[in-house]
């Protein structure tokens, strides 16, 4: 056990705790959860995505990435790091600072869409030493996951991806993780216990479910969102229901889902699936307090529904998140009327205990 991580977190966690009672500025914690997102650029075409519409999206220079990188290693360096795209095995900016990332940030990860991983990309990925690669597959059959990620090789590839890794792993005893993240919604919420059983087959780490958000950085709604085709429809609700409580049911019994029971009991109000129970006190947010995203323009931010607190272009990541405006989006953040329709996985709130029980299921 390594006991400089465990003094990192624990004196992070007293921080955080102490700031959300007595706000002052020598209380401000370090983001435990760092998200690096450096560019929109992606082979895939995913239904409920608008990155791969923009040609030549704008990006910065690896300089400025790597820049941040070295920041990020003096002062986060215990952080959970996750980095995504776009697609960020494809060659250029992507790749090269996701391998940066991994040589100076040892709890890095990647998200992919898994069409790069052949066996060459394969092996140099297990040799890097992520502690994660999250493989984005949303369904268990070749119609749903190709239509939803808009290429008909889609399935096949993100399987055989699966599968090559685990080899992989398996021959040069690596600890990396592999673990599916399917967005949970209207078209593929059927097939998602069969999912879990072929990640238990292929030995994944396992499925970590996030339901379907209004798409990202755009002006769609939550209303807008609950009349498409992507959210579960009236009819289906019923079956929706019964499938959440399979999935609660293969948790109990040790299928490798990661979600805790309470996190999938919550997917039945955010479908609304349910009666929602007045009585629930909704919590404040504290998403400031825990996690932290770097965006493809340099943007620094707390979370997407508020403005950004600087950008990696001009200012030093510490003092970003110590400024007066930061402290103040702080304040407005604790009030969010979001807070009950803010399911994703990077954004619900976790106790200590699932934090630590993910961090070190990830890292082991
Ligand atoms: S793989 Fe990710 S970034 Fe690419 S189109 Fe799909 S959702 Fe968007
Ligand atoms: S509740 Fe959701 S939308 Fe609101 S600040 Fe928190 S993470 Fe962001």
């Amino acid at each position: 056990m390594n006991m400089k991580l465990l003094v990192w977190h624990g004196t992070n966690y007293i921080k955080k705790v102490l700031y959300s009672v007595i706000p002052l500025k020598i209380f401000i914690p370090i983001p435990s959860n760092i998200y690096i997102v450096p560019s929109k650029r992606c082979n895939a075409k995913c239904i409920m995505c608008l990155n791969w519409r923009e040609k030549n999206p704008k990006e910065l220079s690896l300089k400025i990435w790597k820049k941040t990188i070295d920041e990020l290693a003096r002062i986060a360096p215990y952080s959970k790091v996750n980095i995504s795209g776009g697609e960020i095995l494809l060659p250029g900016l992507l790749r090269e600072i996701a391998f940066y990332a991994v040589k100076k940030l040892p709890y890095t990860g990647i998200v992919t869409n898994g069409f790069l991983l052949d066996k060459k990309m394969v092996k140099k990925v297990v040799a890097a030493g992520f502690s994660n690669v999250n493989i984005s597959v949303d369904g268990n059959t070749e119609k749903t996951v190709n239509m939803i990620r808009g290429r008909e090789y889609a399935f096949k590839t993100s399987l055989l991806a699966m599968e090559l890794l685990t080899k992989e792993i398996k021959k040069s005893k690596s600890h990396t993780k592999v673990i599916i993240k399917p967005i949970v919604m209207g078209l593929n919420f059927h097939e998602l216990p069969d999912l879990v059983c072929k990640a238990k087959k292929i030995g994944l780490q396992g499925v970590y479910f996030q339901p379907i958000e209004p798409i990202y950085n755009s002006k769609q709604t939550f209303e807008e969102l609950k009349k498409s085709a992507l959210w579960i429809q009236q009819k289906d609700k019923v079956k929706a229901l019964d499938i959440i409580n399979k999935l609660i049911k293969m948790k109990k019994e040790g299928y490798p889902i990661i979600n805790e029971v309470s996190n999938l009991e919550e997917l039945k109000d955010y479908f609304e699936l349910r009666e929602r129970d007045q009585k629930v006190q909704l919590k404040h947010c504290e998403i400031d307090l825990a996690n932290l995203f770097l965006l493809f323009n340099g943007d620094i931010t707390f979370c997407g529904s508020f403005p950004a607190i600087g950008n990696i272009r001009r200012t030093q990541i510490q003092d970003t998140l110590t400024s007066p405006f930061a402290q103040l989006l702080r304040r407005r953040i604790r009030n969010c009327g979001k807070i009950d329709v803010c399911k994703s996985t990077c954004k619900i709130n976790k106790s200590i205990f699932q934090q630590a029980r993910l961090f070190f299921m990830l890292n082991r």
